[in-house]
C-alpha cells in the first residue's frame, strides 16, 4: 500500500487567476480562459513541496491536496 497525493480543484470557487499554473507548471496549464487544467491529478515526492506552495497561494482556496491510498 502507497500513500500518495491528489490535487484538487473547486471549479466554482476558483476565479481563474492563474497563480497555481505558475507555481506548478508541471502539473498545472491553463485553458483559453485562464482556468486550470490538470495534467495529472497525483503528485509525486519529488513534487510535493511544490504543490503545498501551490495550495497555499491560491488566493480563495480552491486548490486542494489530498492524501490517497493506493494498494
Ligand atoms: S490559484 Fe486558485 S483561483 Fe487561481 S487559477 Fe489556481 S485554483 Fe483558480
Amino acid at each position: 500500500m502507497t500513500r500518495t497525493h491528489r490535487l484538487g480543484i473547486d471549479r466554482i470557487a476558483c476565479d481563474g487567476r492563474g497563480l497555481c499554473a505558475e507555481l506548478l507548471p508541471e502539473l498545472i496549464a491553463l485553458d483559453e480562459w485562464g482556468y486550470p487544467i490538470l495534467h495529472d491529478t497525483a503528485v509525486s515526492e519529488a513534487l510535493l513541496t511544490h504543490a503545498r506552495r501551490a495550495v497555499a497561494a491560491c488566493p480563495v482556496l480552491a486548490l486542494r491536496l489530498e492524501r490517497a491510498t493506493r494498494d
